[in-house]
C-alpha cells in the first residue's frame, strides 16, 4: 500500500529498549492501537529483596487509544509476565501462538485472572486488528512456537523480529522462515525492529539440537542421580535431555510445581512426545535406583525458594544430592545473579556433586542471535529503515552500527530508549516527542516499593545513626542528649571518634538554634538532620540514614 500523509503511524516502545527484559511496544495509527508483547523484568539488586519489575502504562491510559489487541511473540516472561497487570486496564483480545498462550494461560491462572480473551494465531495467517494487517512468522528461539510479525500498516510494512536466532537444526524440526522473510523484503519492509541481546556476539549462536550429544555424554557418564536445571519453558531443553535420560534407562522426575506443570504443557502441546511412563511423580522415585533417575529441577538462577536452591543447602524435604551424582545448571548466569548462582554451585559441591555450568562445559547455547545472523536478518528483509530492539542502551548502540555496516543509512537508523517515538508518515521516518514511561513493582508487592529498596540499600551500605534529644518543656533548653546510637557506621561501643565529634558539632548546633529563638520540636529534628548528615559525608563520605528523636521533659 501506498504511504498517505493523512495515516501516520507512530512506533512507542514503553519497555525493552534499554533494558534486557520488559517488552512492550505499542503501533498506534489514528486512535487505534496495538501492543506486542507485555513482559516483566527482575529488579538488578534482588539482594534487597525487590518484586518483579512492569513497564508502566501512564501513556497508553492518556492517550485514550482504542487497543484493539494484545499480540505475543513467544512464551518468555520477559514478554507475557506483565500481561495480567496490563488486561486489568485494558481488557483487550490477546493473541499468540499455540504455546505461548498455554503458558499465559497458566500465568494468568496463577494470578487468578478469569476472562481473558485468548486467541491462538499461526503461521500462513493474517490477522486483522483495525488499521492493521498482522502475519506472524516463524523463528527459532529457546521457547517452542515463537513468532516475528510482518504489520502491514496504512504507512508501510513492519517487520518485528521477536526474540530469535536461526537455528539450522531447530529440536522441534520447524524451521526459521528465511524464505518468508525475503519475500517481504522484496516486497519493500519499511522498518525493521530486531532483537538486539546477543549483538555482542560474533559468529553464529549455534544450534539449541548441539546441546544432545554432550547431555547424552554427561549421563551416561553418571552413577548416581542426574540433575539438570533450566528455565521451565525451555521446552527444547526439556525433551532433549528427556531423550538422553530415555536412552540411558533412566525415568524423568520434574520437581517443583512450576516444572511439573510445564512438563503437562509440554506433553500436551505435543512438544514432549514420549510414551507414558517416562515421566513419573517424585513420590515413584523412592522406589528406584538413583542411576534409574534423572531430574528436572527450576531454580538455574539461584531463585531462594527453588527446587535446586533447596537440593543446594540439603532442605528439600524428599531427595537429597550425594556423591556421584552429577547436576547441570543448563542456563545463561543472568547478570546481577552470578554471586547467588556460585553459592548454589559450592553447596552442590559440598553435597558430594560433581556441577557442570557454562563456564566449565558447553551445557548451555543461547535462543538470540549472534551478529552475522543479525546481518542475515537485515539482509533479508532489506528494510528501510531500522530500529534495534530487546537490548540495554550498548546492544542498542552496536546494533546500529552492525546495520550501518550491512548498508543501512546512518539516516534511517534510530536508536530509541523507552519512551522516545518514532513517526512513519508519507514514506519518511522522524522522531516523535517523548511520551511518559517507566518501571513499576508489580501489584500489591509493598515489600518490593521502591522507596523501601532504596532505604535497604541505604542501609546496607552507609548504616543508620539514631540520634536522641530530651528538652524541657518548660525552658526549651537541653535536659539530656544529645545521645547518638548507630549500626553499620561507627562501634557501637562509645569507644568511636567519630560519634564523639558527630555529638560535640550536633550540640553545638542544637545549642545555637535554642539560643537564637528558641526550637520546636520539628525545627530540632530538621536541624539533627541535617548536621549529623553534614558530619557524616564529609568527614567520612557516608550517608547514612539519620533518624532523630526528641523528647519533651
Ligand atoms: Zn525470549
Ligand atoms: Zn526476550
Amino acid at each position: 500500500m501506498a504511504a498517505s500523509n493523512s495515516n501516520p503511524v507512530r512506533i512507542v516502545p514503553l519497555g525493552g529498549l534499554g533494558e534486557i527484559g520488559l517488552n512492550l511496544l505499542v503501533i498506534e495509527c489514528g486512535q487505534s492501537a496495538i501492543v506486542i508483547d507485555a513482559g516483566v523484568m527482575f529488579p538488578e539488586e534482588r539482594a534487597f529483596g525487590g518484586g518483579l519489575l512492569i513497564p508502566e502504562l501512564t501513556y497508553v491510559e492518556e492517550a485514550r487509544l482504542k487497543i484493539e489487541g494484545v499480540i505475543l511473540t513467544h512464551a518468555h516472561e520477559d514478554h507475557i509476565g506483565a500481561l495480567p497487570y496490563l488486561l486489568k486496564r485494558f481488557p483487550v483480545p490477546v493473541y499468540g501462538s499455540e504455546i505461548t498462550l498455554a503458558f499465559t494461560r497458566r500465568n494468568l491462572i496463577e494470578d487468578e485472572f478469569t476472562g481473558a480473551d485468548l486467541r491462538k494465531i499461526s503461521p500462513g495467517m493474517v490477522l486483522s486488528l483495525g488499521p492493521f494487517e498482522i502475519e506472524p512468522i516463524r523463528v527459532t528461539h529457546s521457547t517452542p512456537d515463537s513468532l516475528a510479525l510482518a504489520i502491514r500498516t496504512p504507512a508501510g510494512v513492519i517487520v518485528h523480529s521477536g526474540d530469535f536466532k536461526i537455528d539450522p537444526a531447530p529440536v522441534d524440526g520447524v524451521m526459521f522462515d528465511t524464505e518468508r522473510f525475503a519475500r517481504l523484503g522484496a516486497e519493500g519492509v519499511e522498518l525493521l525492529l530486531s532483537d538486539s541481546t546477543n549483538v555482542e556476539r560474533t559468529g553464529r549462536t549455534g544450534s539449541e539440537s548441539s546441546l544432545k550429544p554432550i547431555l547424552r555424554e554427561l549421563i551416561s557418564r553418571t552413577r548416581g542421580k542426574f540433575f539438570l536445571s533450566s528455565f521451565s519453558s525451555h521446552l527444547h531443553r526439556m525433551r532433549q535431555v528427556t531423550e538422553a535420560a530415555r536412552d540411558a534407562g533412566r525415568y524423568v522426575v520434574p520437581l517443583g510445581r512450576r516444572m511439573a506443570e510445564s512438563v503437562r504443557l509440554g506433553m500436551e502441546t505435543g512438544q514432549l512426545n514420549f510414551p507414558a511412563g517416562t515421566f513419573i511423580d517424585r513420590a515413584e522415585a523412592d522406589f528406584l535406583e538413583p542411576h534409574k533417575l534423572a531430574f528436572l529441577a527450576s531454580g538455574s538462577q539461584g531463585e531462594p525458594l527453588s527446587a535446586l536452591a533447596r537440593l543446594a543447602t540439603d532442605t528439600h524435604p524428599q531427595i537429597r544430592v550425594e556423591e556421584n551424582d552429577v547436576v547441570v545448571l543448563s542456563s545463561r548466569f543472568i547478570p546481577g545473579n552470578e554471586r547467588t548462582i556460585n553459592t548454589l554451585v559450592n553447596h552442590l559441591y559440598k553435597r558430594g556433586a560433581e556441577v557442570f555450568y557454562d563456564a566449565v562445559a558447553p551445557v548451555h547455547v543461547s535462543g538470540h542471535a549472534s551478529r552475522d545472523e543479525l546481518a542475515e536478518m537485515i539482509g533479508l528483509v532489506r528494510p528501510k529503515c531500522f530500529v534495534p530492539i530487546h537490548g540495554e542502551y550498548r546492544h542498542l548502540s552496536r546494533h546500529v552500527a552492525l546495520a550501518i555496516e550491512a548498508g543501512i543509512p546512518e539516516r534511517n537508523c534510530f536508536l530509541l530508549e523507552d519512551g522516545d517515538t518514532i513517526i512513519m508518515d508519507g514514506g519518511e521516518i522522524r522522531r516523535g516527542r517523548v511520551v511518559e514511561h517507566g518501571r513499576l513493582m508489580a501489584d500489591g508487592d509493598e515489600l518490593g516499593d521502591p522507596d523501601l529498596l532504596r532505604e535497604r540499600r541505604a542501609l546496607a551500605h552507609d548504616g543508620t545513626v539514631i540520634a536522641i534529644l530530651a528538652i524541657s518543656a518548660k525552658t526549651g533548653k537541653i535536659v539530656a542528649g544529645p545521645d547518638l546510637l548507630s549500626r553499620g557506621v561507627a562501634n557501637g561501643d562509645g569507644t568511636s571518634a567519630h560519634l564523639a565529634r558527630a555529638k560535640a558539632e550536633l550540640t553545638g548546633r542544637i545549642n545555637r538554634l535554642i539560643k537564637a529563638d528558641g526550637a520546636n520540636e520539628a525545627q530540632l529534628k530538621e536541624e539533627m538532620v541535617r548536621a549529623l548528615r553534614h558530619y557524616f559525608s564529609d568527614v567520612i563520605g557516608k550517608r547514612p540514614i539519620i533518624i532523630p528523636y526528641v523528647m519533651e521533659v
